[in-house]
């Protein structure tokens, strides 16, 4: 009889390390309480003492409540704080081997023949290594079993008060149960790890729904599903409340004719670099670029105010421009070129809904004007002056 050949599949070092952090709180949780319960349930194994090795209960007692029980609970302290897999496996293994090592300590000092029935508690103490709450990982559980089937040979056979059959009978009842309770480890610890990677893949299968869910396929650029949540989330966060959030639309400047004169694929491929420019243009934290509808594309910028944004679309406007992706038809110097419109609010001012007809307000704007131009635009340095007179004149008394 051979323990089962498949390995139990080592996970690649990436997901090893997933695994861990998926699974350590619970592993923890889990061996912290079977450490606690086997602790009250070793004990018992005082009454096996005193019924069958009178003769050295005082040593099992020494040992009970001197050694392994504090050490138990040491060790359950220990791992409730979540060291490292590797120290916590060790700290987990060291108990079951300190419970072995007192039950034969009680084996080899005893004169009393009833201790050939003391396989009774080397049985639990395997089934608790291997199958129960404890269940340690299985290479472990390998060694730990090893240790117990090592250790309880050596004193069955050297046991002068057991006769050879006798000891035949315990050891090949142990190893039995060595056995078994190893192919249970083996085969939990390998169903356990097969249900996380079915649960990794749905995770991830999740994640990439949910990522295509909320970008445009053309472009790469988020969606407008993407845009709804982000409206969501800036309108209910109460921290908004005293900064910005500026809205810039803009569209592509007679697109139509570029995809009359070029073909869609021109144009698809025209999208696409508009895309690129937007993506490298915006460099704030919550920055966002949008395909809104066809040709057409929305930044969102929150905590910025009204002139950074004009600022940041008159620079993408250039940019665009620069670009100089042919549209002989537009007429607007041959290359293709964009409209925008800007705005900004405070959350508390308008509803995003408004923001955003603002802003596609101000595009409209932009296009009667002629195109290829901010809407509103920058206010010049003549304008500005203009303003503050204006201002002051209407401060002054008058005379
Ligand atoms: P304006 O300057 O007034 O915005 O004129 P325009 O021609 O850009 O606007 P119009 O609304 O008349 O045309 C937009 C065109 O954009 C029509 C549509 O076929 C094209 N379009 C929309 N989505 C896509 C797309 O994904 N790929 C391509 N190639 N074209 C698209
Ligand atoms: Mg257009
Ligand atoms: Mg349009």
């Amino acid at each position: 009889m051979g323990l089962p050949r498949t390995r139990i599949a080592a996970f690649p070092p990436e997901i090893e390390r997933q695994f861990e952090a998926d699974t350590n709180a619970n592993r923890c949780r889990r061996l912290t309480l079977g450490i606690l319960v086997s602790a009250a349930l070793y004990n018992c194994f005082l009454i096996a003492d005193w019924l069958l090795v009178p003769d050295v209960l005082q040593l099992a007692m020494w040992l009970h409540f001197v050694v392994v029980t504090p050490w138990m609970l040491t060790a359950a302290w220990l791992i409730s704080r979540r060291p490292s897999p590797f120290v916590r496996e060790c700290l987990a293994a060291s108990v079951p081997v300190l419970i072995i090592l007192q039950i034969d300590a009680g084996f080899a000092f005893t004169m009393s023949e009833s201790a050939a029935h003391y396989q009774y508690v080397v049985i639990p103490t395997l089934l608790y290594t291997n199958v129960s709450l404890h269940r340690l990982v299985f290479r472990f559980a390998q060694s730990v079993t090893a240790v117990i089937l090592i250790c309880h040979a050596v004193l069955v056979l050297s046991a002068s008060y057991i006769s050879g059959p006798v000891a035949t009978m315990i050891l090949v009842q142990v190893a039995i149960c060595a056995y078994i309770t190893l192919v249970a480890n083996f085969t939990m610890e390998r169903d356990l790890r097969r249900a996380y990677l079915y649960s990794l893949r749905d995770r991830m299968r999740h994640a990439q729904a949910d990522a295509a869910a909320r970008h445009d396929t053309l472009t790469g650029l988020a969606n407008r599903h993407h845009l709804k949540e982000e409206l969501h989330r800036l309108w209910s966060a109460p921290s908004q409340a005293t900064s910005p959030v500026s809205i810039v639309m803009l569209d592509v400047d007679n697109f139509k004719r570029l995809n009359d004169r070029y073909g869609h694929g021109a144009g698809d491929l025209c999208l696409k670099r508009i895309a690129a420019i937007l993506t490298a243009e915006l460099c704030g934290v919550g920055d966002c670029a949008i395909r809104y509808g066809g040709e057409e594309f929305l930044l969102l910028l929150p905590g910025l105010p009204l002139a950074d944004a004009m600022r940041i679309a008159e620079r993408i406007r250039r940019a665009i421009e620069q670009a100089a992706i042919p549209n002989e038809g537009s007429g607007l110097g041959g290359v293709v070129t964009a409209s925008f419109g800007v705005a900004a609010c405070h959350v508390t001012e308008l509803s995003a809904a408004e923001l955003i007809a603002a802003a596609d307000s101000a595009l409209y704007a932009a296009k009667t004007k002629g195109r290829n131009q901010v809407w509103p635009p920058p206010v010049t340095a003549e304008q500005r002056t203009a303003v503050l007179l204006s201002m002051t004149n209407y401060n002054l008394p008058r005379l």
